[in-house]
């Protein structure tokens, strides 16, 4: 028992309760419901890349700590990946920090960029860590919500540009999004773009589904936007990209002057992280385009079952143009609160998916959206659409 009438849980994060993730994969397991709330794969990457990593284990590469910034091999892979699919070019030694996963990436970015009480502007829903960084670097969160328009959610430039205020330090971008599928288009990122630059405001932009996107969408990284190169914190990680979402190698890129100032918040977070797995990445961001073409062909293929299915079971859907999420609306199903339908979800039909509001601030915005994730085998898919055609009934 401590004695203190105060609470335990500092001010800051004291909205930021259990996740939702917690309890909706205890629900799974409670009801033996598939599981489609949470996003990791459930078949592992690449045979040899796994192999790569026991080799480098075996060998003793990475069983200690590894330099700071990240294994020269990998540094030297992630700038090469950029030159090959971009054009951009960044200097291995200065220019490029391996992280503890994207995740270690973005609250080192914000811990290191925001003062507090600097404005923070976020796509909401947003992914569900960027709240939370964001209040612990001190910083106030302005949501600019992504609504649905003509099938998929869209951006409102002028909601963006009318959010900046002399308090803006930064832009926290997300292409290809979580959780809506939505790709920025070029139109777009250019707007972005000549905001950041009119407002001097500096971008984190995190493109961890870079290698996911289908049918005419394209990724375009900002920095590659006129004026970005110097202002942009690009982040990326080998979870999403390789399947291996438990090794946590993520990585960030930009000048020497952003990525000093990561890596002077990232020092005393982990530190170094991931040791052999370094090594392993490095070689699979080496992989010829047939492995991530083939990766795409492939969420491409169970984004359509688990599409149709869910269209085929009454619920609306945002066909996504990239990451491995689908958002629905439940209004056609007769139910407008996420929440309430999640919680039910897995006794009723025995699946389990997540309710969008939790990434919003506007709740009311987010209340009658779903999420399910198609990063699964496609006899799980099959299994899970199954169930659900009990709900059009
Ligand atoms: C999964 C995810 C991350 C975290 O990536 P890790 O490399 O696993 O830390 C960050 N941003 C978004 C949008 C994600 O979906």
């Amino acid at each position: 028992m401590t004695s203190s009438a105060r609470p335990l849980l500092n001010r800051r994060l004291a909205e930021f309760g259990t996740t939702i993730f917690a309890e909706m994969s205890a629900l799974a397991l409670k009801t033996g419901s598939i599981n489609l709330g949470q996003g990791f794969p459930d078949t592992d990457g690449p045979e040899e890349i796994r192999e790569a990593a026991v080799r480098a284990l075996r060998d003793g590469r990475g069983n200690q700590y590894p330099p700071g910034p990240g294994v020269p091999e990998l540094r030297t892979a992630i700038a090469a990946h950029q030159e090959r699919r971009y054009g951009l070019s960044y200097d291995p030694d200065a220019e490029v920090l391996v992280t503890a996963g994207a995740t270690e990436a973005i609250a080192a970015a914000l811990l290191a960029l925001v003062e507090p009480g600097d404005e923070v502007i976020a796509f909401e829903p947003y992914y569900d860590s960027y709240a939370a960084c964001i209040a612990m670097a001190g910083g106030t969160r302005v949501p600019v919500t992504l609504r649905p328009h003509e099938g998929s959610f869209r951006l409102d430039l002028d909601e963006l540009r009318a959010a900046v205020t002399d308090r803006t330090r930064l832009l926290l971008i997300n292409t290809p999004h979580n959780p809506t599928g939505t790709v920025l288009t070029r139109e777009e990122l250019t707007a972005i773009a000549e905001l950041a630059v009119e407002r001097d405001l500096l971008v984190i932009t995190d493109e961890v589904y870079e290698h996911l996107v289908f049918d005419t969408a394209e990724h375009i990284p900002l920095a590659t936007f006129p004026g970005m190169r110097g202002r942009t914190v690009s982040i990326g990680s080998a979870g999403k990209t390789f399947s291996f979402t438990g090794w946590k190698v993520g990585w960030v890129t930009g000048t020497p002057d952003l990525v000093t100032a990561v890596r002077s918040a990232k020092q005393f977070l982990t530190y170094v992280a991931s040791g052999p797995f370094q090594y392993a990445v490095a070689e699979a961001l080496s992989l010829p385009d047939s492995y991530f073409d083939a990766f795409r062909a492939d969420m491409l293929a169970k984004r359509d079952v688990l599409a149709a299915g869910l269209t085929e079971a009454g619920f609306e859907v945002f066909r996504p143009a990239g990451t491995y999420f689908v958002t629905t609306d439940i209004r056609p199903l007769g139910e407008t609160d996420g929440f309430a339908f999640c919680r039910a979800l897995p006794e009723r039909a025995g699946v389990v998916a997540i309710p969008n509001a939790v990434f919003y601030d506007h709740r009311e915005a987010g209340a009658p959206f779903v999420r399910f994730a198609f990063c699964k085998r496609v006899g799980v898919l099959e299994e899970a659409v199954g169930r659900l055609k009990s709900l059009a009934g």
